[in-house]
């Protein structure tokens, strides 16, 4: 039988939009010494938007942004990736006209892939477009502005050359540094995850008192860092949003999914926070610890 004190535990969370789903919610909850956050949707609040868009001919300013913005709208068509909803809006707002793309493909965790009058258009993350074998060098210095200022650069290629670059910026939660705030003080260590890269991550991680970044994580890499924390003796909470999260959330002591999630993500978790505020996760921690104290 269940103990009264964590059915009443388990009221006094629904109260407050928190379902525990599993035991785990309540046992492990003491031990936690790690949470780790996925970055967009998490800790932002997980609608970017396009906040610059440069456009570039032979690596510098001075191509034609109208141009640019109708090559990337028209790669991203297809994409479901958020970051891709962000481009077709700024588009939109343009008044920039696109077509569909003749092929697309859905690089995960990078970008996307298409052709677009019948030219090759990349667009995604600077170091996959490098590793794709082209020149970006040349932007690199506003590529480095831009992540430093906490936005994630999109890359836009075509035909092998890059002809834009877009900052695309994602707000951050009112109550994300209070809760870390909350975390530190409580001797849990807060770690960032993301698939975004170094210099973008740690801009972000700042601003919310966060120490420990891991960044261009790719998604079924998220999984296994989860793992590595385990083995070095720690319990570890996941806090995620999105589809990819759900083998992290999985993996970890006790997974957290945050905001509506997705069908898959709520199933891969022991707590899942029906709003989008942060501070569910520590309301569930301290809920979790106190009941399960209470049952010894
Ligand atoms: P996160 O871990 O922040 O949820 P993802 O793993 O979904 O991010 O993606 C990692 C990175 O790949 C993004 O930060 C972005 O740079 C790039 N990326 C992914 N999908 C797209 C897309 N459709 N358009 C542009 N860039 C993309
Ligand atoms: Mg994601």
């Amino acid at each position: 039988a269940t103990p009264l004190a964590l059915i009443r535990g388990g009221g006094k969370a629904a109260n407050r939009g928190i379902l525990m789903r599993s035991g785990d919610a309540f046992q492990v909850s003491p031990d936690i010494d790690h949470v780790v956050l996925d970055k967009t949707g998490t800790i932002t609040v997980g609608a970017p938007a396009v906040s610059e868009a440069v456009a570039l001919e032979g690596g510098t300013r001075g191509g034609i942004e109208s141009e640019m913005l109708a090559t990337a709208a028209s790669a991203e068509a297809f994409s479901e990736h958020p970051l891709a909803d962000a481009v077709l809006e700024y588009a939109d707002e343009r008044g920039i006209d696109y077509d569909d793309p003749e092929g697309f493909d859905s690089m995960t965790g990078r970008g996307v892939r298409a052709t677009v009058d019948g030219d090759d258009v990349l667009v995604g993350k600077p170091e996959w477009l490098d590793g794709e074998g082209i020149d970006i060098s040349g932007a690199a210095d506003e590529v480095q502005r831009l992540q430093r200022r906490g936005l994630t650069v999109s890359g836009v290629t075509r035909d092998g050359d890059l002809v834009g670059l877009l900052g695309i910026g994602d707000g951050i939660k009112g109550d994300a540094a209070a809760t870390v705030r909350r975390m530190t003080d409580a001797g849990i260590t807060p770690v960032m995850i993301t698939g975004d890269n170094q210099r973008t991550a740690a801009a972000v991680a700042e601003e919310v008192g966060i120490d420990r970044v891991m960044a261009d994580v790719l998604p079924d890499e998220k999984r296994e860092e989860i793992g590595r924390l385990q083995d070095g003796g720690h319990r570890v909470a996941m806090v995620g949003d999105g589809i990819n999260d759900a083998p992290a959330l999985t993996q970890a002591d006790i997974g957290i999914a945050i905001g509506a999630g997705t069908d898959i993500a709520i199933e891969s978790a022991d707590i899942v926070l029906m709003g989008d505020r942060l501070g569910g996760v520590m309301d569930a921690h301290e809920i979790g610890t106190e009941s399960y104290r209470k049952t010894r």
